[in-house]
């Protein structure tokens, strides 16, 4: 099949005419293709490549249709960095349609009516950041909406300075966010929060459909799924940089890729974005943030549901599955296959110490995977060796009660310890590239974003430690 074949149908166009805004994507000006994801495309059922299809590019320009498709935009509300703002949604995102469980959305592709002052339109350095960490997150193995395409143009956007215009396609089981929930509960339309949350049930939780109490079972999966994301950007190390309401997906996965970034030295509390000044974002914060967003979703789906109740399953559950889930990341991530208690201490202990070391949190993990009671490969990355060393003491006398030799320990660590991590100053190479017309490395980084535990030997060079003064710098939210 291929892409240009797809007949799409648009299920949330059968809600009331509040929900969306039936608005035709702008095309940008001279536009090419500059990188398809294959991988993504497979999600859809296509099979033939995306760049043998001669329609590809003016379809995600917007300038022709998919069969099927109805472009709309959704609207939503949201609490931006704490403050509710009533009147958000897609300001520059236009959706096309769904087909085989995925919803198909260009970002960057105009005016909406929930533009507000912004000109509808992502520029390319923000664009091939989505688009590379979409994939990436998923080569990692977490929740993520996905990127199909990135086109490039000749149209000219106004920012701190002019850049050009980009577009994604992204896909998703779901747009959903809990910002949508917010902005009926706002307006006061009790009866619209039961449509959406049955909508939500048919695309996001159907197992529930027709079971009683279902729509406080719903709140409880939204819980365990945000819970379990959070935990696996903990593990790996990522910092999402903008946990708004409306950039939390309803199905719990990663959406809305902005100001992130992996950590390069561990740092518990780094802040990635630069508008966010006092760190309501940073690293670690982002465990309690998730909290508070789902209690901001308890709040706005209230009138359907037993409030106190939602407040309950929230305290019951999401510590819990956040716990389960990173320690179980860890765990692996440690080579700890037996189980003991002292496991959690030894894991927060390491931390601690990684974190004097100063040391890259990916490389050391790397290096950890090879670890054969030689430390000095692993200390000859740290800054400051001594309090690491200790730890390791520690980490080699825990050792001796697993169970598999040295060689398949190092063989399961490989597997899900990364080589490659899209870090912010590779990244930032990538786009400096493609400002010059050179859109080589952003498909060198796509390649091994989607395959991240490989070792890729051509492609060594990006995966060196971070250049001193590029390490855990703050990035600006513009786009
Ligand atoms: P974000 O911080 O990207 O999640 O965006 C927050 C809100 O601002 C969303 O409703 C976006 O659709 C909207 N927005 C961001 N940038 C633009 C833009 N250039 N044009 C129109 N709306 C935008
Ligand atoms: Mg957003």
């Amino acid at each position: 099949m291929k892409f240009s074949q797809l007949k799409l149908t648009t299920p949330y166009l059968k809600h009331e005419a509040l929900f969306f805004d039936k608005v035709q994507p702008t095309p940008l000006a001279k536009p090419f293709i500059i990188s398809v994801s294959q991988d993504a495309a497979k999600l859809l059922g296509v099979d033939e490549d995306l760049l043998d299809d001669a329609m590809l590019l003016d379809i995600v320009n917007g300038s022709q249709k998919l069969e099927g498709s109805e472009p709309f935009a959704m609207c939503y509300a949201g609490h931006q960095f704490g403050y509710f703002v009533a009147r958000l949604g897609d300001g520059r995102a236009i959706n096309l349609g769904k087909v085989n469980g995925q919803n198909l959305q260009l970002k960057g592709s105009g005016l909406t009516l929930y533009s507000r002052l912004g000109d509808g339109r992502a520029v390319l350095r923000s664009s091939i950041r989505e688009y590379l960490m979409s994939e990436a997150m998923h080569g990692l193995g977490i929740s993520t909406s996905r990127a199909l395409a990135l086109i490039g143009s000749d149209t000219d956007v106004a920012r701190e300075r002019w850049e050009k215009g980009a577009i994604v396609l992204r896909l998703s089981p779901t747009w959903v966010r809990f910002g949508t929930f917010e902005y009926f509960n706002a307006s006061r339309e009790p009866k619209m929060i039961q449509d959406l949350a049955d909508y939500v049930i048919e695309e996001s939780f159907a197992h529930l459909k027709g079971v009683e109490g279902c729509y406080l079972k719903m709140y409880a999966e939204i819980v365990k799924n945000t819970a379990q994301t959070i935990a696996s950007w903990i593990s790996v190390g990522f910092n999402h940089g903008v946990m708004n309401t409306d950039n939390m997906s309803i199905d719990g996965r990663t959406i809305d890729y902005g100001p992130f970034a992996f950590l390069d030295d561990y740092e518990s509390y780094y802040i990635c974005n630069h508008t966010d000044r006092d760190g309501r974002y940073s690293f670690k914060s982002q465990i309690g943030i998730g909290y508070s967003n789902l209690e901001k979703l308890a709040m706005a789906i209230s009138p359907i549901l037993h409030h106190e109740a939602a407040l309950e399953v929230l305290a019951e559950l999401y510590y819990q599955a956040y716990e389960e889930e990173y320690l179980k990341r860890m765990r692996k991530r440690f080579g700890l296959f037996q189980s003991d208690d002292e496991d959690k201490f030894l894991i927060n202990a390491m931390l601690g110490n990684l974190e004097n070391a100063q040391i890259d949190y990916n490389l050391f993990f790397r290096e950890l995977s090879r670890y054969d009671g030689d430390k000095s490969p692993i200390l000859d990355i740290a800054v400051s060796r001594e309090p690491l060393e200790r730890c390791l003491d520690m980490y080699e006398t825990r050792l001796q009660k697993e169970t598999i030799t040295q060689a398949q320990r190092q063989i399961k660590m490989l597997e899900v310890n990364p080589k490659y991590i899209l870090k912010n100053h590779i990244l930032q190479v990538a786009i400096d590239k493609a400002k010059t017309d050179d859109f080589s490395m952003v498909n060198d980084l796509l390649k091994v974003a989607l395959n991240p535990f490989s070792e890729h030997k051509e492609h060594e060079y990006l995966c060196i430690a971070t250049p001193q003064k590029f390490k855990n710098i703050k990035l600006s939210c513009s786009s």
